[in-house]
């Protein structure tokens, strides 16, 4: 004889919840985007070379810090140049920062236009200048050529959402250029910015044994592994589900990238608001920081010989890559 258990209220009830946590459980472990053809297609020539070029470029120029109005001129001339001959049109915006009076006070700004809202807009960022004496070939000419090959690669690439490409001054003079950005968002309510997606040294990997030091290692929570071949993924409460799609974008697109997930937990730690996405944390916006750690892996961090030949370009496409992915996403690329 079957049981009778299900026809019993308590049955029912258990049933039901039974159903509620698997409904549950799948919604939180299905992927965040249904991959597209067209996204694999374009990312796919991101490759070493094209950031080579980029990367070269920037620091033959020599250091860029925001003090020395010559190079950062240079590069400012150098960004637009590449954006212009993708077909987008530059603007510098002039960073408001009462008391700063250097010689590259200005954030280079372009813009890819939504097909359906327009005045919604999503970031991808990453700050081009540098501390003085170093030609900062990983921090941060490696995030800039990231988010000039997104540019190029999604130019033609209708999505619903407005992409904008961001090219901070200043953030080596504490975060000064992408605070000014942030601040004046209230100035334009009718155009919403729903987060960033920030380039922050994106060239470095080690594969050796313990070539990759933590701030600090906490099991299991936050414990960076002890090969210093992947990229931490970093994010606060807030932008857990950013973290999430960046991620599935990986996952789907650029299957050889290896990962750290300091998303969500990012926030508690004081060394993963060191860049351009903490204005935006600290303004409830998402924010999410694609970094190789710093001086935690490149012992040229900040030094003269943050150098090209340093450099581990392979690495850096396929971070790039995945984030150009990720920027398809995340502004609703249709058919996706
Ligand atoms: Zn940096």
């Amino acid at each position: 004889m079957a049981s009778r258990f299900f026809s019993t209220k308590k049955g029912r009830l258990l049933a039901a919840a039974v159903l509620v946590g698997a409904a549950i459980t799948w919604w939180s472990f299905r992927s965040p985007i249904t991959p597209s053809a067209e996204v694999a297609d374009r990312i796919q020539s991101i490759g070493a070379g094209r950031l080579a070029e980029h990367i070269k470029q920037l620091t033959e120029i020599g250091p860029r810090d925001g003090n020395d109005a010559e190079a950062t001129r240079a590069t400012l001339d150098y960004i637009s140049a590449r954006l212009r001959g993708l077909g987008y049109e530059p603007v510098e915006e002039v960073i408001d920062w009462p008391g700063f009076e250097g010689g590259g006070s200005v954030n280079l700004i372009a813009e890819k236009r939504g097909t359906k809202y327009p005045n919604k807009i999503v970031e991808i960022g990453a700050h081009y200048d540098t501390v003085p004496f170093s030609p900062g070939a990983d921090d941060n000419a490696s995030g800039v050529a990231g988010v000039l090959e997104a540019a190029r690669v999604l130019r033609d690439l209708p999505t619903e959402r407005t992409i904008r490409f961001c090219f901070f001054g200043l953030e080596e003079m504490g975060l000064i250029g992408s605070q000014s950005h942030v601040a004046g968002f209230a100035k334009t309510p009718e155009r919403e910015v729903l987060g960033l997606l920030n380039l922050e040294m994106i060239a470095c990997r080690k594969t050796g044994p313990d070539t990759q030091d933590a701030p600090i290692r906490i099991p299991i929570i936050a414990s960076l592994p002890t090969t210093g071949d992947f990229i931490t993924v970093a994010g606060d409460m807030g932008s857990g589900w950013l973290g999430n799609l960046f991620e599935a974008c990986a996952d789907s697109y650029v299957p050889e990238l290896e990962y750290f997930s300091a998303n969500r937990i990012g926030g508690f730690f004081g060394d993963a608001a060191r860049s351009d996405h903490s204005p935006y944390w600290n303004s409830d916006l998402p924010g999410i920081m694609l970094t190789d750690t710093a001086e935690f892996r490149n012992g040229n961090y900040h030094d003269p010989t943050d150098i090209f030949e340093t450099l581990d370009l392979e690495f850096a496409a396929q971070v790039s890559r995945a984030a150009a992915a990720a920027m398809a996403h995340w502004a609703g690329v249709s058919g996706a």
